[in-house]
């Protein structure tokens, strides 16, 4: 199927509407308007069914999925560093603020180089649509020839992102071959990537982000400015909280706070604002995530090099906190969302059963900290898009029809289902413990192929 605008789709498909609860739509039909927005779902019981699918047979408009073939909502990453791509799967080897400084701020130096951002961005892009993320939300570098080209990527490729200028101004703490020359530099820079976005976004697919790295690589006047600039114009801001033992640290030696706490008080917390890890937030921090309505991308593969902790997540979830999911590339050496879902599930495991064999049994974990496959297919779709504000992530009238279609009978993939003893959700549980790019067949965004 090259396009699924205007057409009408006849298939099984999965999805999580809510927190831990996994639909199955077995063999319904999905129509997809014009722009790519779903009009109609109906289960196969339907009145309207019969009459639906006849008509879309007359029309030559109906599509129907292939036996043994699954569609899912398309993955949301909600933190992914564009320039690192190249990195992926190397400079794993020391703490968070040592691999900043030997590894990850000469490479994203090196986007200066607005040919080198060419080539990385477009394979990014591609990479992550054909892994099955449909919406991808990202840091770029300081540059600004090489945040267009980022922008450029994603809307030539059709991904949905939001994209945004690294703000990185501290002299202390930012090396000087790589930051901002000064807070009004950092400012403009955002300023001007904001504009550019906004220029170019025809179809509402790609957005700016406002983007303090961190509060370590922020002077006060950068994180203010940039505070008051995407409040004022509507903007989602990212940045990270509370990731390691030393980030955590940070802020409560520079201010006296806690990071989050902190974030705050520069007016960076709000219902549009991505914290990527919050690994270390107290009960308290999290609090007051809820209270402002900010939403926290879980990095669980990338926490296992850089966190120092598991992120609490089944306690976030029950505070009621807006969690999705992030490959954090290149801290976490996988473009595949498949890959931080399974993560995901299992850290939660090691936190609740503890991971040092020599302490007693009772001593060793946390309580009640594992969750299952269902609430990570939510976090990683429906949880993402939520944490967003998008309509995606759910099979319903008036979303976008972000999705993928999954071949579970693909011969090279990595999934086997055995119809004697799969029940229809054992499938969806080992696309999604095995599925690789192989078994990802096509990948679509508002309607539109996109790999
Ligand atoms: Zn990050």
């Amino acid at each position: 199927m090259k396009t699924a605008r205007g057409r009408v789709i006849a298939g099984t498909f999965f999805h999580a509407p809510s927190l831990g609860n996994v639909e199955v739509l077995e063999a319904a039909l999905i129509t997809v308007d014009e722009r790519g927005t779903i009009s109609a779902v109906e289960r196969r019981d339907s009145p309207a069914y019969r009459r639906m699918h006849a008509a879309a047979a007359a029309a030559g408009t109906l599509e129907t999925v292939p036996s043994g073939s699954y569609v899912l909502p398309g993955f949301v990453d909600l933190h992914i560093h564009a320039p690192q791509y190249p990195q992926l799967g190397k400079a794993l080897d020391c703490p968070l603020e040592e691999w900043l400084a030997r590894y990850t701020f000469p490479l994203e130096a090196r986007y200066a180089d607005v040919a080198f951002a060419h080539k990385a961005y477009h394979a990014l892009v591609s990479d992550l649509a054909a892994n099955g993320t449909t919406t991808a939300v990202m840091y770029g570098t300081i540059h600004q020839a090489a945040n267009r080209v980022l922008v450029d990527a994603c809307l030539e490729g059709g991904l949905r992102a939001f994209v945004g200028k690294v703000a990185m101004d501290n002299p202390h703490t930012c090396p000087e071959y790589y930051r901002d020359s000064s807070s009004e530099a950092a400012l403009a820079g955002t300023q001007a990537l904001i504009e550019y976005v906004k220029s170019r976004n025809g179809d509402g697919l790609v957005h700016p982000v406002v983007t303090p790295r961190f509060i370590p690589s922020c002077t006060e006047a950068t994180l203010q400015g940039l505070a008051a600039m995407g409040r004022a114009q509507g903007c989602h801001f990212q940045t990270h909280c509370s990731e390691s033992d030393w980030q955590h640290r940070y802020a409560l030696e520079r201010y006296g706070r806690s990071d989050a706490e902190s974030l705050d008080w520069f007016g960076l917390m709000s219902e549009r604002t991505i914290l990527a890890h919050a690994s270390l937030l107290s009960p308290r921090d999290m609090d007051l995530v809820k209270s402002r309505g900010s939403a926290i991308a879980h990095c669980p593969l990338s926490n296992v090099y850089f966190s120092n902790a598991v992120f609490p997540l089944r306690a976030a979830l029950a505070k009621g906190l807006r969690v999705g999911l992030g490959t954090d590339i290149s801290a976490g050496p996988s473009v595949s969302l498949f890959d931080t879902l399974r993560m995901c599930i299992a850290s939660s495991r090691l936190l609740e059963e503890g991971v040092d064999p020599d302490l007693p049994p009772q001593r060793r974990g946390r309580k009640d900290a594992r969750i299952d496959w269902r609430t990570a297919f939510f976090i990683a779709t429906a949880g993402g898009a939520d944490a967003l504000g998008l309509r995606t992530g759910r099979f319903m009238p008036g979303n976008a029809f972000d999705a993928m279609i999954v071949d579970t009978q693909a011969h090279e993939g990595s999934i086997r289902i055995f119809d004697e003893i799969d029940t229809i959700e054992d499938v969806l549980a080992k696309i999604l413990y095995g599925a690789s790019r192989r078994n990802i067949v096509a990948v679509y965004v508002a309607g539109r192929a996109v790999a």
